[in-house]
């Protein structure tokens, strides 16, 4: 069996070459996306796996079939990018990644938080300045605080019951509330979160209801001590108002793992002119920790990733249903 994977990212091929000897299936790398342009290298292989957010143009779907393929594997979690109406018509099964590992987004929003909380980043400040005093910079321990999830599924739920073991009090708002989470958090409604919140932490997609979810009236209803965890997309958070909030003190700090306008350096060395200001704003202040999109990457979760789309390929080559079909 041959499998062609597109748009593979240097740090995936170490895991590949083990799925590839362990399984004994041969797999081809290539960087480029799947397009009109490069599905012709599909001809001869009897699978595909792929990553990418630009839609997949109807010659995709269509050369595909020609070519014998019954499968389209995105190894991510999201599928916006595939039509489902075009799949069906050329009898293209869709698999996804739904949950690689949810824990290594937790732990990221997890540390992020601490670090937060025990004020590292004035410290490092002084410590720059050989300035070993610790005046003003009192923090506190993680039971004593209450921390808010904004979207308890997989990694939020893992993130509650990190917070939990810790002995934090967690609550969370969700429009599902699962029983599996009850030993670990208690649901309540956002206006009580952002109240009584001291890690208010968002673990949503981004769509129609949380786009842009933390604005200058929701800043304005959490503690001024609060600290705000972005570990899901940059568009749930309005970065000028966020700006304005911990330049007003409004609320304490916040970690971001992901910006609004981050596609353009995702991943690549970027220069200063391609940075937005507000990036640049946020980034200089002490009580603000920005990660590059890279609360997901664990040895767990690289491997997690690649091998689930690819036993899903196996699968669905083989005539057996995959692990992770998606229905729309
Ligand atoms: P999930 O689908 O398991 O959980 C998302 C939860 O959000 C669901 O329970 C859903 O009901 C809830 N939700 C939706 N709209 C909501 C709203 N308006 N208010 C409150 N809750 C709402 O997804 P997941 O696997 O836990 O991933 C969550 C998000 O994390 C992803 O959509 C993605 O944006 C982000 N993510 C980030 C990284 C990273 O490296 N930083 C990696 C993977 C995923």
């Amino acid at each position: 069996m041959k499998i062609l994977m597109y748009a593979v990212l240097e740090p995936e091929k170490k895991y590949i070459q083990e799925w590839s000897a362990k399984t004994g299936v041969e797999v081809k790398c290539v960087a480029e996306r799947l397009d009109a342009n490069t599905v012709e290298w599909a001809k001869g292989f009897d699978g595909i796996d792929f990553q990418q957010t630009q839609p997949l143009e109807p010659v995709v779907y269509q050369k595909l079939h020609e070519y014998g393929i019954k499968q389209l594997t995105a190894r991510m979690v999201g599928y916006d990018m595939i039509d489902f109406d075009l799949a069906k018509k050329y009898d293209l099964t869709v698999t996804n990644v739904p949950a690689y590992s949810p824990r290594a987004i937790a732990e990221m929003g997890l540390t992020q938080a601490l670090r937060l909380v025990r004020k590292l980043g004035y410290y490092d400040q002084r410590m720059d300045k050989l300035d070993f005093r610790w005046a003003g910079l009192e923090s506190t321990e993680i039971y004593n605080l209450t921390v808010g999830i904004i979207g308890a599924g997989h990694i939020g739920g893992a993130t509650a019951q990190l917070y939990s073991a810790l002995g934090a009090k967690v609550i969370a708002v969700d429009p599902i509330h699962r029983v599996e989470l009850n030993p670990y958090l208690e649901y309540t409604d956002l206006d009580t979160l952002l109240q009584m919140a001291d890690i208010v932490t968002i673990h949503t997609p981004l769509n129609e209801s949380t786009a842009n979810l933390f604005n200058s009236a929701t800043f304005k209803k959490m503690k001024k001590t609060a600290y705000l965890i972005n570990m899901a997309r940059g568009g749930i958070v309005n970065a000028a108002d966020l700006i304005a909030a911990l330049q007003n003190q409004e609320i304490a700090g916040a970690a971001l793992d992901t910006l609004a306008d981050e596609g353009q350096f995702f991943e690549k060395q970027a220069t200063p002119e391609e940075i937005p200001e507000d990036y640049k704003t946020l980034r200089a202040m002490p009580n603000v920790l920005i990660s590059p999109h890279s609360a997901f990457y664990t040895d767990t979760a690289m491997k997690n990733m690649v091998a689930m789309g690819l036993d899903d390929v196996v699968a669905i080559v083989n005539g057996k249903r995959p692990q992770f079909e998606v229905y729309k």
